[in-house]
Parts: structure tokens; sequence; C-alpha cells
């Protein structure tokens, strides 16, 4: 393809862009993963990476995608013919059951609309109803990527206390990890799932699981067949800073530096940055007039927006124009909403100029697909982003 000038806007919902602190340590040279230096920094990430999953329990860390990732809170867990209940919220949530049902586990899914998040109520009227406890995990997706809705999970713990139910606790997020504030100790997750490529701010290739004492437990019983995604090797090796195989040496390295960025903003702050664009963002679709796929206001999420066009107007057309005009990638509508909805990523690094230009750009495309749309947007966004949240009343003082 020619060359765009410009930097290019990556505005999908992750991957997200590499700060290049983060760039230039994945760019040093390789170094020995046998050696001391590995130990040092594998010891080093391994011990830090669980302030990011509130925890003080090991997170294993996998050279792999999300869906990697998936699959090993699945079958370190349960065994072949394992009931699961799983909440369908959009897409994500579908493909983690349709993966359950490939490792011959029995999912049992909770229809969702795809506007809405997990109803912890449903959960706990099913497993109240499981006297038997058939039931052996929960999994349910904190933010899901293809809505923009994120849930209540520690709405969903309770729900699990409240029935008395022995079921672990499996969640996904992937696309709430170090952008949305989560609990894994507090919450009491038993396999919180990450990966590298959101708002931890790395490339893709690494994925994570962060397990309980109890998912320990669970997992010496668990008979699904496991090899490259078992944790016990795993956790033997890395007590001494090791991988039982061949680590991402270079994306470990760009994760010491991921960590030095968040501690050094600070978790509530990053939390807190998020939230401040994800409003921003949908203050100005709401100038727009179009709808954004998440109905609650309790539930929308802070790393992403899902924004419906008029019926009759393309989204995809819409993206390709921003594109081409824009040198900006939004993200597309997935399953039922494709080319229904364009998705705003606003997560990882970014700052208030990021999030105006990505929204600048949208209007680009808007107007040059003849779209109708409320003008003003990038506006009410400032707005917002300067901590001014009646700008009526400020402009009559
Ligand atoms: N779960 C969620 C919520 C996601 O957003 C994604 C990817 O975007 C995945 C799972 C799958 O992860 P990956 O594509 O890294 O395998």
């Amino acid at each position: 393809m020619k060359y765009s000038p410009g930097r290019h806007f990556l505005q999908i919902p992750g991957p997200t862009n590499t700060p290049l602190p983060i760039l230039a340590a994945v760019a040093k040279p390789t170094i020995d993963h046998r050696g001391p230096e590995f130990a040092e920094l594998g010891l080093n990430v391994l011990k830090r990476i669980r302030a990011v999953f509130k925890t003080s329990r090991p997170v294993i860390i996998y050279p792999t995608s999300g869906t990697g990732a998936w699959e090993a809170a699945l079958v370190n867990t349960l065994s072949s013919g394992d009931r699961i209940l799983m909440f369908e919220t959009g897409w994500f949530s579908t493909l983690w059951a349709k993966m359950t049902k490939a490792l011959g586990l029995e999912p049992e899914i909770i229809s969702g609309d795809w506007h809405t998040g997990v109803d912890a109520g449903v959960i706990e009227a099913r497993l109240r109803a499981d006297k038997q406890h058939a039931i052996k995990a929960v999994a349910v997706v904190h933010n899901e990527t293809s809505t923009g809705v994120a849930s209540d999970i520690a709405a969903v713990r309770k729900a699990i206390d409240n029935a008395k139910h022995p079921a672990l606790l499996l969640v996904d997020t992937i696309s709430s990890l170090a952008s949305i504030d989560y609990r894994h100790d507090e919450w009491g997750v038993d396999v919180t799932v990450g990966g590298s490529q959101k708002g931890l701010m790395l490339p893709p290739g690494l994925a994570f699981n962060a397990i309980s004492e109890k998912a320990i437990e669970a997992s010496k019983n668990a008979k699904l067949p496991r090899s490259f995604l078992g944790w016990d090797e795993m956790l033997a090796s890395n007590a001494s800073g090791f991988f039982p195989y061949t680590p991402s040496t270079n994306l470990l390295q760009g994760l010491r530096v991921a960590l030095d960025l968040l501690e050094e903003e600070g978790l509530d702050e990053v939390f807190a940055r998020h939230d401040r664009a994800a409003l921003a963002i949908r203050r100005a679709v709401e100038q727009w007039g179009f709808e954004i796929q998440c109905r609650n206001a309790s539930e929308f999420s802070s790393s992403l927006t899902a924004v419906r066009l008029p019926e009759g107007y393309s989204a995809d057309a819409l993206r390709s124009e921003v594109l081409q005009r824009a040198n900006m990638s939004l993200g597309n509508g997935l399953g039922p909403l494709a080319d229904r909805v364009f998705r705003i990523g606003h997560l990882g690094d970014f700052s208030n100029a990021s999030i105006l230009g990505t929204l600048a750009g949208v209007e680009l495309g808007l107007k040059a697909r003849g779209i109708p749309y409320g003008r003003g947007g990038v506006d009410a966004a400032a707005d917002i982003l300067l901590g001014n949240s009646s700008p009526i009343a400020q402009a009559a003082e």
C-alpha cells in the first residue's frame, strides 16, 4: 500500500498504540533466555504484573494471544463433560463459549441482547437451582469488546456466594486490564484472562492467567489434556524467573517498561484518564445524534465505545472513508453488528489530543460521506477533557 503521510491513528479497541519507550525496549537485542540477565527480567515482570491484576498470587505469562489464555483457563481447571455457565454479552463471550464446546465441555449459555452486560441475578438463580453442583465454573467477559459494555464482576462473585455454589469464577479482562479498575483478589476471581495488546500498550503476543489458590487446587484434578498451556511446569520454572520453553524475550523486555509507565502514572490515574476519555467520546456521539450500543449508563465501557449509525448508512463505508481521509483505523462491527456499528478504541497510550483528533477524524468521514450529524462533537468532548461538565453554564459566565 502507498505510504500515508502523518502518524497513523490506531483507534481500534486493541491492539493499541505502543509508546516509543516500550518499542525501544522490544527492539533491544534479544538476550539468552537461560542466562542470569533473563532471570532478573523474568522475576521482575512476574512480580510486578501482579499489581495490575490486583493479586498477591502468581500470574502466568504465555507467549500467545488472548485466545490462548482463554484456553489455558479452561484446560487447567476443568475436565471433559464439565458444565460451564456463560453469559452472552456479545461476540467475544460467544467465541469463548464456542471454544468450550470444542474442548469437550458443556456450556450452558444465558442469552443476552448485545446491549447490556452480565445479569448477576440470573446467574444466582441458575446456580441456586443447581442443587447437585453440576456447574463447575462460571465464565464471563468483564469488558465486551464487540459492544462496549462492561459488566459488574463483584456482583457476579456475590451471586455465586449468595447461591453458596462452589463453581470457579473465570473472567476475561482482555480489553479492560490496565484500563478499567479490576480486582482479582478482592472480587474472588479464580482465573483472570488478560492480553498484552490493549491496556498494557504492548504489541500482541503475551497473554496472562492470574490464578487463585482454589484454581490451583482445581488444576490438580482437572483432566482436560494440556501440555504447552499447563500451569504446573510454568509455575515451577517461574519460581527462579525462567520459563519451561523459549519465552517472548523481547516482549517481556517491553513489559518491564510498560509496568514502569503504569507505575509512574499510577493505576488510579490510568483508570481516571480512561473514564474521562470515554465520557468525552460519549458526549461527542450524543452531539452527533447517534446511538451508543451500550444501553445502561452504569455499564458504559471506559476503553471503547461502539457507535450505531442511523439506518441506511454503512459503518464499514464510514470506516474506509476515515482510513483514506484521516489515516485512522476504527474498529469494525462484529457478528450481527457487522456494518451496523463502528467502534472507537480509547485505551492504552493516548492523550487529550489523540481523543480530540480521533473525533475530528470521525467527523471528517461523516462529512465526506454526507451522513447527517449534529455539529460540535469535538467541542463537547473538549469541555469534558477540561473538566467543564456543563459547557452551557460555562458559556453563560
Ligand atoms: N476476549 C476479548 C474481550 C477480546 O477483546 C479479544 C480480542 O480482541 C479476545 C478475547 C481474543 O484475544 P486475541 O485476539 O488476542 O486472541
